[in-house]
């Protein structure tokens, strides 16, 4: 049977894998910087790319290969490129396709470190960036130039949950020859396919919900074949953002349980979300499941669950907020999502606190704003715990 007559629980499982003489059931983890040659004549052609095989770990190893080929079988796109983390999947997606006076579009509701990278590290590269409102296509439209390479985005956004129409934004890139890169972090293939929707490439920060227990850094580009081997795979060879094999071994082994892990994770997150939404001194509750929510429609037809990813706003400004934050005992306060455990992160003061008072303003992120990002711990649990912390916070 080949790999794409066969549904996708079983490609988490099955995809990718190559079984060494040993016959191993699990996947092997190729700790090994280098790889032997039988002869000097065979050392050449591999070198030449006349013969298949690894070299050195930097960019061939068997069980990154297995995780990229298991990664790109789950988001139906060709080829896979995995890389050290999130952040250096979109320096080498951006550094591979562009290049001094390429321009770039950006949704201005992304991750606080990628806006950093476009705005300080591509630019000083000569490659500018305009950023623009998640969900305002004219202005994605007005933004685009001659010399424009690529849109980029997240949806839904962090910590606010806006969704971005894809295919909108895929026909808006297309009809100008640009490019449109998906950052599919908080879906993961389980909630959303952005390839099938139109988009040309999906980012991934691994760290998140593929690791899914708050173990390893890494990230990975999916793409057609051509592209990813002739821009991005030449940069990671020469740069050298390579993913850590023990990393890959970690992440398909969190690819196996993915859909599982998101089933579980959006179910109290949507149970939580539509009770906190009634609380007394919350004030507004962002996410995408609840009927109040103005891309709720949207979130319906491109995701197949709304995600595990809660934000809101509670009365009293920063101090009540924080008070919440340091009453909670069954969550942490820490700035990763994607975990098993629960966590909950105060964004104006940790993952947005280098924007300006005025960005900050713009991008919706206020002094009273929470995010949590749900785990796997019971509901009910979850639940009496913040309800507890916000009787704390009332004082
Ligand atoms: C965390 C995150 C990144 C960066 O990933 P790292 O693995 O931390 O480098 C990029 N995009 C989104 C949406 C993220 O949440």
């Amino acid at each position: 049977m080949t790999d794409d007559k066969l549904s996708p629980d079983t490609l988490a499982v099955h995809a990718g894998q190559v079984r060494t003489p040993e016959q191993e059931n699990s996947e092997a983890l190729f700790l090994s910087s280098s790889f032997v040659f039988g002869s000097a004549a065979e050392a050449a052609a591999r070198f030449a790319g006349e013969s298949p095989g690894n070299i050195y770990s930097r960019f061939t190893n068997p069980t990154v290969r297995m995780f990229e080929a298991r990664l790109a079988a789950l988001e139906g796109g060709e080829r896979c490129i995995a890389t050290s983390s999130g952040m250096s999947a979109i320096l080498s997606l951006c550094m591979g396709l562009m290049r001094a006076g390429d321009h770039l579009v950006s949704s201005r509701s992304i991750f606080g470190t990628t806006i950093n990278l476009f705005s300080n590290v591509l630019a000083r590269c000569g490659i500018e960036t305009t950023f623009v409102p998640q969900t305002d296509y004219p202005q994605w439209e007005a933004a685009i130039r001659p010399n424009t390479r690529l849109l980029f985005l997240e949806t839904p956004s962090n910590p606010l949950l806006e969704i971005a129409d894809i295919r909108r934004l895929a026909a808006i890139a297309h009809g100008r020859g640009c490019l449109l890169a998906v950052d599919n972090c908080l879906c993961t293939p389980a909630l959303q396919q952005p390839l099938a929707l139109g988009a040309d490439i999906v980012i991934h920060s691994a760290t998140k919900y593929l690791d899914g227990q708050g173990r390893c850094i890494g990230g990975a580009v999916v793409g057609p074949a051509a592209m990813l081997n002739e821009d991005i795979f030449a940069f990671l060879r020469n740069a050298g953002p390579s993913m850590s094999p023990f990393n890959a071994w970690v992440f398909l082994k969190g690819l196996e349980t993915l859909r599982l892990r998101m089933s579980a994770h959006c179910g109290t997150a949507y149970a939580l979300a539509h009770w906190l939404q009634q609380q007394p001194g919350v004030r507004r509750t962002h996410y995408p499941g609840l009927e109040n929510h103005p891309q709720h429609a949207l979130a319906r037809s491109q995701q197949s669950a709304f995600g595990a990813i809660v934000s809101f706003e509670v009365d009293g400004g920063r101090a009540a907020a924080w008070r919440l934050v340091d009453a909670v005992r069954v969550f942490t306060i820490t700035a990763n999502l994607g975990d098993a455990k629960s966590t909950i992160t105060h964004p104006a003061t940790t993952t947005h606190h280098r924007l300006t008072d005025a960005q900050r303003a713009e991008a919706g992120i206020g002094e009273a704003l929470i995010r949590l990002s749900v785990g796997l711990e019971d509901g009910g649990d979850l639940r009496r715990d913040l309800a507890a912390a916000l009787s704390a916070m009332a004082g």
